[in-house]
């Protein structure tokens, strides 16, 4: 350990997918030697996908959507150029025990769909979320869609500072 925060790194989709899907996509990480396993260790081809390696892959889904975001250190979130953080954090709080999923604008004085905002750093709401934990560098490949056959995209990159 060198006492530094770990970093991960996440690709969200709101995509609905099944368990089946799932296994599907790591028995082929395991074939193309992204992973060693059905534990997500490094395969010899980890570099591939992402720069550097990653500690361990998963994937994972859920059927209700949720909010991933940078811990450490945090984020911030933007209408256009005004900071609205301090009225999202209670607008999410109520979105998770049942309410809407909507944050009223300080700024435009209307209502704003809570996934329609600027996070920074990047934040996504998802049910479907590939991990590649304590990675060295913040960069999937390029072309990381060619090696989840079976994820349904668009995805959005979120990096979260534990
Ligand atoms: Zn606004």
């Amino acid at each position: 350990m060198k006492g530094r925060s770990r970093l991960d790194l996440l690709l969200v989709s709101q995509a609905a997918v099944s368990e089946e899907v799932l296994a599907l996509q790591r028995a082929d990480w395991v074939r193309m030697e992204i992973t060693t396993g059905t534990q997500g260790r490094p395969g010899v081809k980890a570099n591939t996908l992402v720069q550097g390696g990653f500690g361990r892959l998963e994937v994972a889904r859920s059927d209700q959507l949720a909010f991933y975001s940078n811990k450490v250190g945090g984020f911030r979130v933007f209408c256009g150029s005004a900071n609205i953080t301090s009225v999202f954090v209670p607008a999410i709080e109520e979105w998770r025990s049942g309410g809407p999923m909507t944050v009223p604008c300080p700024a435009c004085k209307i209502d704003h769909p809570l996934d329609q905002l600027n996070y920074r750093p990047p934040a996504s709401f998802g049910r479907l979320v590939v991990t590649a934990y304590d990675v060295q560098y913040s960069a999937f490949a390029a072309e990381f869609e060619s090696f989840m056959p079976h994820l349904s995209g668009p995805f959005e990159l979120v990096y979260q500072r534990i």
